[in-house]
């Protein structure tokens, strides 16, 4: 069910275009909102889409993955083994701020007669531009025209072309080229728990500050994490005109004053660069000379080529990525076919922008899109985002699971402190402990351990990576299997079956219960993985595994005894109701009063007390059905459409994860209407603000959620033996179609359903073995394979 679709703003108030998101006219209403979806970023460094005035702004976040400070948790009342310390990346140097001052004038958008504006977040370029007319009172027409890129091929590095020109006269111009430290976090006006904490006094503590010519230096540094962050800023003005320039700084703010004659249609072209690096154990020095020795480089470089190495790697990107689509229900889903192929694209992009360089980091709910969930990494990453990334980018999906991999120390303890073998991982984290206050839907979501075996072992299949496997994954294989037995126990009462008590689902509307039928299958799948890994060990690599027992103390024994717990899992069943239950008592709750509770009372955590929502059987997203979707198998097709049909009624989608995965499951049980509406909800979820908080950032797991839905939802893509397997769901209407490719272990295969036929054509690679509905195809370079479907039923 889906609940208050909200299109506002709605992908019409951005100009359709293919490759581009154009805001046609300034949106003084929608000022929050595109903040977010105009944000630029690169997985390392993210800022958000404000104008480069600085003003008018909601959030002039400016975030670096992982930079963050943490904070006590306090509790009212306390118990053992909550989490202590709250974790919140912060919102750091300001530094892309450009003032503009004709004839003492300031440009202040908000007040500004704007004679032309346009903004375009440009997708193949991967940068923000912005075209200006402004006349001053006095008649004078100024165009101001510039570029924002965050560089994807240099992590540290940011820069804007910024243009000035005067049309028909003359007049002073004063370009003010400023840094910022803000202080102190986000104004949290809500009472919204979704969104970041705000620090009372400075979080950024000044450690040096300097300037050199046209160049400033801020470093400052966090308290408690003792994290240090160097932003430097460099100029270059071309202009034919005279002019001069004034260098100054304070400890939190830094300004570049350009004081120019200008005349008219002379351009005034002022290039700004800026260098952020951190570190959590180099001095505040140290970290300033990283800082300028990348900005001299960049210096050097120049933007145009810059914007050079930004086009070549967005080009990579799109060919192993891009998917397209034409004519895909455009009546159902009011969008025409270039306002879906934007808003898919606008969805990979901004993955990309949350992904491309989180190296030694993990990916943030919001990106680096804003602060909400605190800049958290959560099992989003897992089960949204590394399908696309391993099936398009399958370096960034490698660095996110080493990223784990380097937390399972801190698992390990964590386990221990929760009297736990193995290692668990943590619900929601910067540093690598946990960090979720609230133990009932967030530590209690034991299935984090699971959903990361699960990405490893898709990851594994789908790049052949054995090394990777067998280096880090079998390791955390081993602890999580363990942590899984130690958890559950054989119950005699449920006639000796592996039962795992206490923990919550996917679905956070339904808290520590027992027997969370998503949980028992993930844990099954992941208590065979680690099992069938030492078995490969054992055979292929005796010394790896040797190594393995040395480090891990991993008994055979142990391995048998994952298996009994596998074989044996206890899956709830209601056998005269042919329903997987979500839980043990989950049938027994009230049902919800769906028709007399108002649709502005969602999303319910936002209005109820939580225990008014766990008595009843309401559902915040997908929970079985997600099941029903990443262990496909384990299901038959009457089973899915049974509980498809109980499940989908109770899911309030008060979670953005929610809506992708109801289109897919939606899909496959043949309820095509309710499919599209899924899809269309989790496509806009940001562009049309679905969710009614775009504000406070982008739904990352969400854009992944969308390719998913098209890939395998429509595509009718599976992968559960490792193997690719397809069977296309053809929208009823007759002319629709879809592309994307995918990279399988080093190949890149083209998917191409057309109305008539699907095409499967090898781009890269020498031969590949894929399934289209029960044909087994071989192809290679040389024979693509064609094929025109039995007709669609309905
Ligand atoms: C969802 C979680 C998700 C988190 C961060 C919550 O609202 O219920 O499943 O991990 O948001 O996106």
């Amino acid at each position: 069910m889906l609940h208050h679709e909200r299109l506002k703003p709605s992908p019409q108030d951005f100009r359709p275009d293919p490759w581009s998101l154009i805001e046609n006219k300034f949106h003084p209403e929608f000022i929050a909102q595109t903040e977010s979806v105009l944000a630029l970023g690169n997985g390392y460094l993210g800022m958000r889409g404000g104008p480069e005035e600085g003003d008018p702004c909601v959030q002039n976040g400016t975030f670096i993955n992982g930079f963050y400070e943490t904070w006590p948790i306090v509790y009212g009342e306390e118990a053992y083994g909550f989490a202590r310390t709250g974790q919140t990346m912060l919102n750091v140097t300001d530094s892309k701020i450009i003032r503009l001052f004709v004839d003492d004038e300031p440009f202040e958008l908000a007040s500004a007669n704007i004679r032309h504006y346009e903004r375009r977040l440009d997708m193949k370029s991967g940068t923000l531009d912005r075209e200006v007319l402004w006349e001053t009172p006095s008649g004078k027409q100024v165009w101001i025209k510039s570029r924002r890129l965050i560089s994807f091929q240099q992590s540290h590095v940011a820069a804007i072309s910024y243009e000035v020109t005067l049309l028909n006269a003359e007049a002073p111009v004063v370009i003010s080229s400023e840094m910022l430290v803000q202080q102190p976090g986000v104004k949290k006006g809500e009472d919204d728990p979704r969104q970041a904490k705000i620090f009372s006094g400075k979080a950024l503590q000044h450690r040096a500050s300097y300037a050199k010519d046209r160049r400033i230096v801020l470093a400052h540094g966090t308290e408690r994490t003792q994290m240090i962050l160097a932003c430097a800023i460099d100029h270059e003005l071309e202009s034919d005109c005279p002019y001069s320039y004034k260098t100054s700084h304070t400890e939190d703010f830094g300004q570049v004053v350009f004081t120019i004659a200008a005349q008219p249609q002379r351009p005034i072209r002022l290039t700004k660069y800026m260098v952020y690096h951190t570190s959590k154990t180099a001095t505040p020095d140290e970290v300033c000379r990283r800082a300028e020795w990348t900005l001299e480089r960049v210096v050097d470089q120049g933007f145009t080529r810059l914007l050079a190495e930004q086009e070549r790697y967005l080009d990579h990107f799109w060919q192993r990525s891009d998917l397209r689509v034409s004519n895909i229900s455009a009546e159902r889903t009011r969008l025409t076919t270039v306002e879906m192929q934007q808003a898919i694209r606008v969805n990979l992009f901004h993955i990309l922008q949350a992904s491309a360089r989180a190296e030694n980091n993990g990916v943030p709910a919001k990106g680096l899109t804003g602060q909400a969930y605190e800049g958290q990494y959560f099992w989003d990453t897992e089960i949204y985002l590394l399908p696309f990334l391993i099936y398009t980018s399958p370096q960034i999906a490698k660095n996110l699971l080493r990223f784990r991999y380097g937390m399972l120390d801190q698992a390990r303890a964590r386990a221990r402190e929760l009297s736990h073998r193995g290692a668990l991982f943590p619900w929601r984290t910067i540093s690598g402990e946990e960090a979720s206050a609230y133990y009932a839907a967030g530590t209690a979501q034991y299935h984090i351990n699971a959903d990361i075996m699960y990405a490893l072992r898709k990851y594994v299949n789908a790049t052949g990576d054995e090394e990777f496997l067998f280096e880090c994954g079998a390791e955390m294989l081993v602890e999580t299997a363990r942590l899984w037995y130690d958890l559950g126990f054989f119950s005699a009462r449920k006639g000796g079956k592996f039962c795992i008590n206490g923990v919550t689902g996917p679905d956070e509307y339904n808290t520590v219960v027992n027997n969370n039928t998503y949980t028992n299958l993930m844990a099954r799948e992941n208590l065979r993985y680690a099992a069938e890994t030492v078995a490969v060990l054992q055979i292929k690599k005796p010394e790896v595994l040797q190594a393995l027992i040395q480090k891990t103390g991993l008994e055979l024994l142990e391995v048998e005894a994952w298996r009994r717990a596998a074989d044996n899992m206890y899956v709830p069943f209601d056998a005269t109701t042919g329903i997987y239950p979500q839980d043990d008592s989950f049938l027994d709750r009230k049902p919800w009063d769906f028709k007399n509770i108002p649709e502005d009372r969602y999303p319910l955590l936002l209005f109820y007390h939580p225990l008014n929502i766990y008595r009843h059987q309401v559902i915040k997203q997908a929970d079985v059905i997600l099941a029903m979707f990443l262990l496909g198998h384990e299901f038959s097709p009457e089973a899915k459409k049974r509980n498809f049909e109980f499940y989908d009624p109770l899911t309030t989608g008060d979670s953005s994860l929610s809506s992708c995965i109801e289109a897919i499951v939606a899909l496959e049980v043949g309820e095509f209407d309710k499919a599209v509406n899924y899809a269309r909800a989790a496509l806009l979820m940001d562009l049309a603000d679905v969710g009614g908080n775009v504000k406070d950032g982008c739904h990352i797991a969400s854009m992944g959620g969308t390719w998913m839905v098209f890939t395998y939802g429509f595509g009718g893509l599976r992968d559960y033996d490792g193997s690719l397997s397809f069977r296309p769901q053809r929208p009823p209407e007759a002319q629709s179609s879809l592309q994307f490719p995918l990279t399988y272990r080093g190949q890149v295969l083209d998917v191409d359903i057309s109305p008539d036929s699907t095409t499967y054509t090898l781009r890269e690679g020498k031969e590949l073995v894929i399934r289209h509905e029960d044909e087994v195809i071989a192809l290679t370079q040389a024979n693509p394979a064609v094929i025109r479907p039995t007709l669609n039923p309905g």
